[in-house]
């Protein structure tokens, strides 16, 4: 078993780490907040008193932040304090040039590393049923394997480094396209006298049928574990799928890609997050699109 520091001890990292506690890693953590710090803790995390701290005796480093910056930032901090052989893994979403860049902050000591977002939101980080993307050479990602699969289900080699984050980016511009698609089907219904356990029992068996509608639901009643549910507590707050979106769109316009749909979405949840409900799940644009019919 392996000594593991994890950074980043949020919504995600948390319940990514305690997974790596019950696999029976040793797991040092450190996060700026202290609740974050409380929570891991009572999950079995050790709590070191900075990053640097956290990294000196592990032999694995796996950060969960917020963005690409934040992500930069402590790799360069931390990676004087990490022994050599190290195995440097970032699981956040961040865009691909600054997960370059971290790869390229590991390869000047010799650092093995990995770019492995995720997706399947708090629940499948409670539940270790992540999907990971990765990105690395190969036997960065033989060495990363063995440890994702104690906090995931499915773990897919996407290429070489900043490959997983190219996956990510690609496939939350699908989620995020399909809950607006799903937010304003069930406005219509709604205008069209049709009750939302309608709508959900004929679309979760059509053509209509996908993530956003059967597990992340926009609206309460017919999935009871989704948001909705919960007064939109996220799960994947608003302002992380505008982040996702607008590295889509940055992605999109570097690499000459043309996805209206995609820039489309990206202005929607930029006007939720600017009206101020960053911290709802994303789900909630549902009340967004209901909104318009009202102005
Ligand atoms: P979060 O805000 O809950 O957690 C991020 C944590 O990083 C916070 O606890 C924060 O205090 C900590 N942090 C920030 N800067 C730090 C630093 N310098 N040193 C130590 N800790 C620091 O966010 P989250 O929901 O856990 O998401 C983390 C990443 O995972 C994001 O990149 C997000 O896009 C991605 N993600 C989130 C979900 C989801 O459903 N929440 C799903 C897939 C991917």
């Amino acid at each position: 078993m392996a000594t593991i520091a994890f950074i980043g001890l949020g919504n995600m990292g948390g319940p990514m780490a305690a997974n790596l506690v019950k696999a029976g890693h040793k797991v040092i953590g450190f996060d700026l907040v202290q609740a974050s710090k409380d929570a891991a803790k009572a999950d079995g995390v050790a709590i070191a008193g900075s990053a640097a701290d956290s990294v000196k005796d592990a032999s694995v480093i796996i950060t969960m932040l917020p963005a690409g910056k934040h992500v930069v930032s402590v790799w360069s901090d931390i990676i004087p304090s990490v022994a050599k052989g190290a195995l440097m893994i970032d699981c956040s979403t961040i865009d691909v040039e600054s997960a370059r860049l971290a790869h390229a902050h590991a390869t000047e000591r010799s650092l093995p590393s990995v770019d492995a977002p995720v997706s399947g939101g708090t629940g499948g980080a409670k539940n270790a049923t992540l999907t990971f993307m990765a990105g690395g050479e190969d036997f960065a990602f033989a060495a990363a394997k063995p440890i994702l699969e104690a906090m995931g289900k499915k773990i897919v080699h996407c290429g070489k480094g900043g490959a997983g984050q190219a996956a990510k980016i690609c496939n939350n511009m699908i989620l995020g396209i399909s809950m607006i698609a799903v937010g304003e089907a069930f406005a219509l219904a709604e205008k069209l006298g049709l009750s939302h356990q309608a709508l959900f029992d004929v679309a979760s068996t059509s053509s209509g049928q996908c993530w956003s509608l059967t597990t992340y639901c926009p609206v309460p009643g017919p999935v009871p574990t989704s948001p909705a549910n919960n007064g939109y507590k996220p799960g994947f707050a608003a302002a992380l799928m505008y982040k996702d979106l607008r590295l889509s769109q940055e992605a999109a316009k570097g690499s000459g890609a043309v996805t209206p749909l995609g820039a489309h979405a990206e202005s929607i949840y930029e006007a939720f997050d600017h009206a101020g409900h960053g911290h709802v799940d994303f789900s909630g644009i549902i009340d967004h699109i209901r909104h318009l019919a009202r102005k």
